[in-house]
């Protein structure tokens, strides 16, 4: 099996890969994860036997998926079994398989990517296990209506092919922010993995590939250990203490990029507790606009000085805030835009950095059929010049191309 990595999907694919590789079943299984395809590379392993290559799909790289995956049909034809999973292909299954993938993953992986190989290996139909999609199907699977993984139950990553990546400690969201395909992907319902499991795999990774540090993935990370709505102090106390004593395991990363905080999570107590612990001199909070109206529409659930507050208790407890911020949200007036963008020169005014975005109707998202984030020419100039400053960092400039390609699909 190849596993087509990409920058957008390694952590995908080291915990997929982790439960291929703690799968006995699958022992026999060859696998290899290269960061680009190559014809060379796919007909030697065509040339020894019946090959899968499979992709994690980001709604951003829908491109360059389907320009590969054209390219490698034309080339090996039905010598390769293409398999597709990820947030695109759980939210647009039949738009994977129109695009030649063989069969789909809907929902979380973990398990299912791992019953659809011993089925390929072993000859048997895979058309049957819940959560996997084909060009046979009349109806598809909805991630929401799929048994849940527990994160317990996996690793976080593929220790045995030396493919790490940060561990995951919560999966799932009760907030239902309308921009976000979060909670359509993995539910509302808040599963962690418990601080037991988080010793186990990351002893076995100081042990065995002598890792020095290490960043914990969450949606909200402040919820660690509760139902995803408060704050449990205690339980990410015992968490962020044990992990930190880990001996050989130098520094932990929380709340930072890659994850998020949400505003009215922070508060003096918290964040001070968390300053002894961690790593990163950042804390990531999604503020997303300037706007209690356009924050009230995409159903944040928190006002525009709850995260000006979160800042202010993120600088006073010595971090940098990393502020993350929506251009051109469903409903967002000029002003507001205005606003925003005013905001963003504030925040770094305060000592925070700001990172932008484009908003992009993602599939999956209550904002799937939204008209996509647009800038107008001053607008674009205004954060260029912030961006030039190092006021703004992210991905904006990009965004605003990709989810007009979102938003019209071929
Ligand atoms: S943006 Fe964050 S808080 Fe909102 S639904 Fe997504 S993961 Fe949850």
């Amino acid at each position: 099996m190849i596993f087509r990595t990409h920058s957008s999907t390694r952590y995908s694919v080291a915990a997929l890969l982790g439960s291929i590789e703690t799968d006995h079943r699958l022992a026999e299984l060859e696998v290899s994860a290269p960061l680009e395809l190559s014809d060379n590379m796919i007909q030697r392993v065509v040339d020894r036997g019946r090959v899968v290559i499979a992709q994690s799909v980001m709604s951003t790289q829908i491109d360059r998926v389907f320009r590969e995956n054209r390219m490698v049909r034309d080339r090996f034809g039905d010598s390769v079994i293409l398999v597709a999973g990820g947030p695109h292909a759980s939210a647009r299954p039949k738009e994977l398989l129109d695009a030649g993938f063989d069969f789909v993953v809907v929902g979380e992986g973990e398990k299912t990517f791992r019953d659809l190989m011993w089925c390929l290996i072993n000859d048997n139909d895979p058309a049957n296990l819940d959560g996997v999609a084909t060009e046979d199907d009349v109806s598809f699977p909805k991630p929401r209506d799929l048994p849940k993984v527990s994160l317990d139950d996996y690793p976080p990553f593929a220790l045995g092919m030396n493919i790490l990546g940060p561990v995951e400690v919560t999966r799932g969201c009760p907030f239902a922010c309308k921009f976000c395909c979060t909670p359509f992907l993995t539910g509302g319902g808040v599963r962690h993995r418990s601080v037991e499991s988080v010793m186990h795999w990351l002893k076995q990774a100081v042990q065995k590939s002598g890792f020095r540090r290490t960043w914990f993935l969450s949606p909200n990370a402040l919820s660690y250990g509760g139902k995803g709505r408060d704050v449990v102090p205690d339980k990410l106390e015992q968490l962020l203490k044990e992990s930190t004593a880990v001996e050989g395991l130098e520094e932990v990363f929380f709340g930072a990029f890659p994850s998020e905080v949400r505003p009215e999570f922070v508060n003096k107590p918290i964040l001070e507790m968390m300053r002894t612990y961690v790593a990163n001199d950042t804390l990531q909070i999604g503020l997303q606009s300037a706007s209690d109206k356009v924050l009230e529409y995409s159903n944040r659930h928190h006002t525009v000085s709850e995260g000006l507050n979160a800042v202010e208790i993120a600088l006073d407890c010595g971090f940098t805030p990393h502020v993350d911020m929506i251009f051109g949200l469903p409903g967002e007036t000029r002003k507001e835009l205005d606003d925003t963008i005013d905001m963003c020169q504030a925040l770094s005014d305060l000592g925070a950095r700001v990172h932008g975005h484009v908003f992009m109707p993602l599939p999956g998202s209550s904002f799937e059929n939204m008209p996509p984030g647009r800038l107008d020419q001053e607008s674009r100039s205004t954060l260029g010049e912030l961006s030039r400053r190092g006021v703004l960092t992210g991905s904006w400039s990009s965004q605003e191309g990709l989810a007009a390609r979102l938003a019209a699909p071929e």
